[in-house]
């Protein structure tokens, strides 16, 4: 089936009792057994839940893959990957990642002897020299949040494969209409679906979607262990979010498209950072390996101090001040005082992630109204 129709389509059975054609919200913490062990494949919610499994299917489908298990947030998703190694082991991380899933790794995970190893992974040669006997798990992002930059997933996937390691790729920034991470030989794919998967900005969710049935089992083990799920009615809104997953991302990339070449041909414009343009460096790989660009992305000014970056951030109308990004309405964003905050100056400012940084979660807005609001603000 071509990914418009799965979208619509994936894990909606009408429901077995009523014929409902929406999934509902099975709001309930537990079902009923016949007799003791008896039951109909469902006992308890934290490990089984109708809207979460219909939820679960549609997301395996979309990405590509065999199983999909929601978690309560994309960093819970995170965390239970985390949770599939020992101490000592070591992993090997992109410089250029979400705040968030830097500060699980550094600030948690370090203290239970988890090492990390942090290197431009754009370069798959710094990946393959990092890897030593030691390292159970790579973990990427691509396209990066928030300075766009794009890593080769297939040639990684080459690397950890010879090396007996993990892969695993934080899909966020594509969403599964733009990149299949399992397609080019990744592990794990996992989601903040808080962002695009949902899509209008009413629910926080992640997911993990994966291929190898042990590591479902060890990461199902995990996900009803630790008990991150989501709740039924969070399930329904992700399930609903993905029926328009298509027709919102071509419009996020149309407009993307048109908001990234207003900004580059601004005259108080510096630089601006959208895998789209053909110099980009990681253009060519972005081509192998996505089937559109998205409305992500950042950008600075010629004025490059802080105050005239506030100045912009706080100018806008259409464009709201806000963290988080994917939604219908468009986002702009100071990734050093909010997003990425989390990460040490020296570090952000080493990886180009200066302090006049502006970043934005384009919309599907009328194109004209966000060039309009842009024009204004930058002034
Ligand atoms: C938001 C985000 C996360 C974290 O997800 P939450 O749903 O906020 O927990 C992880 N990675 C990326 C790229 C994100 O944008």
């Amino acid at each position: 089936m071509e990914l418009a129709t799965l979208m619509i389509h994936a894990g909606a059975e009408p429901d077995p009792s009523t014929g409902a054609i929406m999934t509902p919200i099975y709001q309930t913490s537990t079902f009923v057994q016949q007799a003791p062990g008896v039951h109909k494949g469902y006992e308890y919610a934290r490990s089984q839940n109708p809207t979460r499994f219909a939820l679960e299917s549609a997301l395996a489908a979309i990405e590509q893959g065999k199983y999909a298990l929601a978690f309560s947030s994309g960093v819970a998703a995170t965390d239970a990957v985390l949770k599939l190694l020992q101490p000592g082991d070591e992993v090997i991380a992109a410089n250029d990642m979400y705040g968030g899933t830097y500060r699980l790794f550094t600030k948690v995970y370090e203290k239970f002897g988890i090492h990390f190893k942090f290197t431009d992974t754009t370069l798959p040669q710094n990946v393959q020299n990092a890897i030593s006997p030691k390292t159970k798990l790579i973990w990427i992002e691509t396209p990066t949040n928030p300075l766009m930059n794009i890593t080769d997933i297939a040639a990684i996937a080459a690397i950890a494969k010879k090396a007996n390691v993990l892969l695993c790729v934080d899909n966020t920034f594509a969403s599964p209409f733009l990149q299949n991470p399992l397609l080019l030989g990744a592990d794990i794919v996992m989601h903040s679906a808080t962002k695009y998967l949902s899509g209008h900005s009413d629910v926080i969710q992640g997911c993990l979607v994966m291929n190898d049935d042990a590591l479902r089992d060890q990461l199902y083990f995990i996900q009803k262990s630790c008990g991150a799920v989501p709740g039924p009615m969070d399930c329904f809104l992700v399930l609903r979010g993905i029926k328009t997953l298509h027709v919102r991302m071509e419009r996020h990339c149309e407009n993307g498209a048109t908001v990234a070449h207003f900004l580059r041909n601004h005259p108080k414009v510096a630089h601006v950072y959208w895998c789209g343009f053909e110099d980009h460096p990681g253009y060519a790989v972005a081509q192998k390996q996505m089937r559109g660009y998205g409305g992500m992305m950042s950008f600075t000014l010629k004025d490059d101090s802080v105050e005239n970056a506030k100045r912009v951030l706080s100018s806008t109308h259409l464009f709201s001040l806000a963290e988080s990004l994917g939604g219908v309405e468009s986002l702009i964003n100071h990734p050093a005082s909010m997003t990425h905050a989390s990460i040490p100056r020296e570090e952000r400012l080493k990886n180009g992630l200066t302090d006049s940084l502006i970043r934005l979660s384009v919309g599907i807005e009328d194109e004209k109204d966000l060039i309009d609001d842009l024009n204004k603000a930058i002034g």
